[in-house]
């Protein structure tokens, strides 16, 4: 079968795969071997779009344990992520099949090379907790950035021969911050700071088609103030699991939902004050 799945070099030895539910994988391809970071949904070969760029070993690893991020694991041998995150994929690259599923026929993919059952039952492939901080591929460099936020084991990459950060899911166009594993805003705050103190100048997203500049980022971290929060951010309800999710854009184009409840409490007091909660 075709692997559907499009590739784009973003920059020299760096792949940014796209599956059709519109999922990113990244490809790191040294001289020596490749690091590929997340397997996405999983509906598409992911394995076949690597052989196709490049014949080198590689390893796996994964920015963090969701469903978007993890599903196309069963793939591989093994898969490599923080130990923090093995309930986290355990639940969602395990248990969302059925949601993954649901999302694909409604958006009319064709799905013809599975037996639902199949996708359903194919789990989450072999879990390896990541003890690596440092991967060496020949003229290129991974280096591991642990960042609880988004989930508790959270990871980017950074890629210093081309100051290039692979931020996960801690930062993204649209960022969300407000899954039940979701940690504290201060935390998240902490996890933008650690990646801004890399000397990135762009930043590959899991949910973004093409780098973007550092400065876009900056402005985003700029942007969550708590003045802001209290006076432009609103309550979304129906997006996060029962939990009481804000949202607002936190610099032009841009946008952040976050779970009201984690916010510092002087934050949250401003917030709820201007904003309450419906219901
Ligand atoms: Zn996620």
């Amino acid at each position: 079968m075709d692997c559907r799945i499009t590739a784009r070099q973003v920059l020299p030895g760096i792949f940014h795969l796209s599956d059709r539910m519109g999922m990113h994988s990244t490809l790191i391809v040294g001289e020596r071997e490749a690091l590929l970071f997340d397997t996405g949904y999983g509906l598409d070969d992911l394995k076949k779009a690597v052989a196709e760029i490049t014949p080198l070993p590689y390893q796996v690893i994964l920015s963090h344990g969701h469903h978007d991020h993890a599903c196309g694991s069963f793939q591989f041998d093994q898969v490599l992520l923080d130990e923090r995150e093995f309930p986290v994929c355990e639940k969602y690259a395990g248990s969302f099949r059925k949601r993954v599923w649901d999302q694909a026929t409604a958006k009319g993919l064709d799905l013809s090379d599975w037996r639902e059952e199949d996708f359903l039952s194919r789990g989450y492939g072999h879990m390896q907790a990541l003890e690596q901080e440092v991967f060496h591929l020949g003229h290129l460099t991974a280096q591991v950035i642990r960042m609880p936020a988004h989930t508790p084991g959270s990871i980017g990459l950074y890629i210093p021969e081309r100051q290039l950060l692979l931020s996960g899911n801690n930062f993204n166009p649209t960022t969300w911050l407000f899954f039940p594993e979701a940690q504290p805003m201060a935390d998240f705050l902490s996890a933008m700071e650690k990646m801004l103190a890399l000397p990135f100048r762009q930043v590959l997203c899991s949910h973004g088609d093409a780098p973007l500049d550092r400065a876009r980022m900056e402005d985003f971290y700029r942007g969550i103030t708590m003045e802001n929060i209290a006076a432009h951010a609103l309550p979304q309800p129906g997006l996060g699991f029962g939990a009481r999710v804000y949202g607002f854009a936190p610099a032009e184009g841009m946008w952040f939902c976050f779970d009201g409840d984690k916010l510092p409490p002087a934050w949250r007091e401003a917030l709820m004050k201007n904003h309450p909660f419906p219901g």
